[in-house]
């Protein structure tokens, strides 16, 4: 073990947690990718850090079981050291629809990912770092959505609903453990180029929607993970329980 910060990026087998995942891991931080199915992406990841000089594993578990959340952050303890850093970046959204057609399995599995894994997370993290439980502190970045404050209409409000409770709970976990040496923050990305889209049934709605973009344009993972790093490290050590919005405007 070393000094150096340790990250988990939930999520950081493609998207935005893949970019987050590569630049904190070019700014020195020792990282765990996590994903839920894709072994071969995030394996892809880690091998890109490790090209970098970069420590990196990659870890499978379903945040939105607590079975698989408990081994993740032991397993990191044991390969990496206790987490000083965590990107709640996992999110899922599900084929576009009106809430009238929604099933209750469907708006559950939304939550159970987007609200409940976010939680879970969250709690494993407090437990490390605050100096209340004798941690020395970290930050949050909690990955919620420009959805949370325009609801998604005809689309996912069910998606929408679930990243209106993260801000939620960025807002009332950051006063909880202000005192506690940690830092919670949240970025609300919007219309960014990837693969996230395609599970919504339209790969190319960032494209139709770009002329509604006040920027003219969709963004880009980088961008996104930018500012996940700022707010991460101690350029913003006086933000806590704040928002980055990353839309382009909208
Ligand atoms: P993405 O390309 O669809 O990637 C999602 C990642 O999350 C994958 O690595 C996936 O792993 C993982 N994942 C999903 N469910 C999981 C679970 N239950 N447990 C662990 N890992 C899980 O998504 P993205 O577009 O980069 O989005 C990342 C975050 O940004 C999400 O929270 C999303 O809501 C938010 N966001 C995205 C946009 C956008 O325009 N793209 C806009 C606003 C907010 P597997 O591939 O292994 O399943």
């Amino acid at each position: 073990m070393n000094n150096k910060p340790v990250a988990i990026i939930t999520g950081g087998s493609r998207g935005i947690g893949a970019a987050t995942a590569k630049l904190l891991g070019e700014k020195g931080y020792r990282i765990c990718v996590n994903y839920r199915r894709d072994e071969a992406a995030a394996n892809a990841v880690v091998n890109d850090l490790k090209a970098c000089g970069a420590s990196a594993i990659a870890v499978q578990a379903n945040i939105a079981k607590e079975e698989d959340t408990l081994r993740l952050f032991e397993i990191i303890d044991r390969d990496l050291g206790p987490v000083t850093a965590l990107v709640n970046n996992a999110g899922i959204l599900l084929p576009q629809m009106r809430v009238e057609d929604m099933a209750a399995s469907r708006i559950n599995e939304i939550l159970e990912t987007n609200v409940t894994g976010t939680f879970l997370c969250c709690r494993e993290a407090v437990k490390r770092m605050s100096t209340k439980h004798g941690g020395c502190g970290g930050s949050i970045v909690n990955v919620s959505s420009a959805a949370s404050r325009i609801g998604a209409a005809g689309e996912y409000v069910d998606y929408a609903a679930s990243k209106g409770a993260v801000d939620t709970l960025t807002r009332g976990l950051a006063l909880e453990v202000a005192a506690e040496g940690i830092r919670v923050n949240c970025v609300r990305p919007g219309f960014i180029y990837t693969r996230m889209h395609a599970d919504g049934g339209e790969p190319d709605r960032v494209a139709r929607l770009a002329d509604s973009i006040p920027l003219k344009r969709g963004g880009t993972p980088e961008e996104v993970a930018n500012a996940i790093f700022w707010l991460l490290s101690d350029d913003a050590s006086y933000s806590t329980g704040s928002f980055i919005d990353l839309a382009g405007g909208r």
